[in-house]
């Protein structure tokens, strides 16, 4: 992301005293710390904020503070008496940097720092206040898994008699971000996008041995989590980037369908991809080149 001064970080392009580094999340120190040792626990891909980020990598960078704040708190050279893990999720909580960052704050008695309550604070609510706020949010929860199941019951009712439903789903989105995610989502509800590609490096670095293959049934999401279309994968090839052909990118069905137009927005979003695993784009790089058919709605 351009102008993003923890982007920058992540490249290396502006000065940050680095703790840590991996191929998913960076620790640097605050440059401008509440006490000495305050630290930031960051993703490497682009998050303005925690919608956009996949709740495993928001799992990851939560392991890599706790990480942290126990160096913090075993070193003698940092006065610490206890922690505070602090995360500002929009304006109105105080975020200034639009790029998802956990600090991992050492604190002591004394030291100044605290958080300020209103009036509010001091009457506590009822119990009854309490489990109306807590059913609130279970809706909340619940409508997400219901929005996605719902829909996969739509798609196995509409399925001709005898047809047996697939017994397991995943649900993913395209791409990177909640644009790409929205954009290539209703392509392939349209029936345009019938191809995808991905990189094997991302699968290796984060560990996940479960490659697609075919006969895989996957519910599409757009970037909010709403179900789109369901899919059914028939055709998985690893190939190198220089080997994809106009056929493929043709049933990528981005752009204008050309494999010139494939190979320059597929370099550019591979590019971010393997800029976050630290690697290097190549013309050998292995994708996972999968071809899929829309199974529901038609
Ligand atoms: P927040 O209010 O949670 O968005 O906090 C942003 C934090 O990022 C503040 O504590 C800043 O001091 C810190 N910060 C901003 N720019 C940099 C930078 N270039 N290097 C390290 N920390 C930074
Ligand atoms: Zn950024």
């Amino acid at each position: 992301m351009e102008n993003c001064i923890f982007c920058e970080i992540v490249k290396g392009d502006s000065p940050a005293s680095i703790v840590f580094e991996d191929q998913i999340c960076v620790v640097f120190m605050d440059i401008q710390p509440v006490n000495h040792g305050h630290a930031l626990v960051i993703p490497k891909v682009h998050a303005a904020s925690l919608s956009e980020l996949a709740p495993d990598i928001g799992g990851y960078l939560f392991q890599a503070a706790q990480r942290t704040a126990q160096a913090i708190r075993s070193s003698s050279q940092m006065r610490c008496e206890g922690i505070n893990l602090f995360l500002a999720d929009g304006e109105a909580a105080g975020q200034e940097v639009f790029h998802v960052h956990l600090h991992v704050i050492p604190r002591y008695s004394g030291d100044g720092f605290g958080f300020n309550f209103s009036d509010r604070y001091w009457q506590k609510p009822s119990r009854e206040e309490l489990d109306a706020s807590a059913k609130t949010i279970i809706t909340g929860l619940v409508q997400q898994q219901d929005e996605v199941e719902a829909f996969w019951q739509a798609y196995t009712a509409s399925l001709p008699d005898g047809v047996r439903p697939p017994g397991s789903y995943d649900v993913w989105a395209f791409g990177d971000t909640e644009e790409m995610a929205n954009e290539l989502g209703q392509l392939v509800r349209a029936g345009i996008k019938t191809a995808t590609c991905s990189l094997l490096w991302e699968y290796e670095a984060e560990g996940d041995e479960d490659l697609p293959k075919a006969g895989d049934v996957s519910v599409i999401t757009n970037g909010q989590g709403a179900p789109l279309c369901v899919i059914e994968t028939v055709e998985v090839e690893v190939k190198a980037f220089g080997q994809v052909d106009e056929a493929f990118a043709y049933d990528e069905g981005e752009g204008v369908r050309s494999l010139a137009y494939w190979r320059s927005a597929h370099w550019k979003s591979f590019t971010r991809v393997c800029g976050s695993i630290g690697r290097e784009p190549t013309e050998t790089m292995p994708l996972i080149c999968e071809r899929f058919r829309l199974v529901f709605p038609k």
